[in-house]
This record gives structure tokens, sequence and C-alpha cells, in this order.
């Protein structure tokens, strides 16, 4: 008997992948933040102003798409307008 042996843990530290581009989950630090003890939460972000006309394109970092001038956007709470759309 071997009842000390998890294969299945072993199979899925060996298949290890990185949802942010890097070979592996042990290379990425994005992956071992999600992981580590302590690691911080991210707060949802929110809207903290009302939706506007945008006057300059950008990046909408919640959907990743562009922001095109006259599009609805918002001010959030991480530095960064956002589509009204993503937001609600
Ligand atoms: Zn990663
Ligand atoms: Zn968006």
């Amino acid at each position: 008997m071997d009842a000390g042996r998890l294969p299945g843990l072993l199979d899925r530290e060996a298949d290890v992948s990185c949802p942010h581009g890097m070979p592996t989950a042990m290379s990425c630090l994005d992956c071992i933040l999600d992981d580590g003890v302590g690691a911080e939460d991210t707060p949802p972000v929110t809207a903290t102003s009302r939706a506007f006309k945008a006057r300059f394109p950008g990046t909408c970092p919640l959907c990743n798409l562009a922001i095109h001038e006259g599009q609805s956007i918002v001010h959030t709470n991480r530095e960064h307008v956002a589509h009204e759309r993503c937001i609600l």
C-alpha cells in the first residue's frame, strides 16, 4: 500500500500552464502571487464618475477592446477609464 501518494496532485503539478503567457506557472510572478499565501485581494473595478463621452481614444482594461471617441466611458478606481457597459 502506498496511501501517501496523490497521483492526481503530481499530475497537476507537472502540467501547470500559465494564463499570463509565461511558459510555466512556476516562472510567472502573477501565478505565484495568485497561489501565494498573503496574495493581495484585488478589489472589483467600480466606477468613480458618471458616464461621459470619451474625448480621446484608449483601451478598456476590462474588455481589452478599444475605446473610441464618443463612446460612453467612466472613470474607475483603477486610474483608468473603462466602457460604461463593462462596469455595469
Ligand atoms: Zn501566469
Ligand atoms: Zn470595455
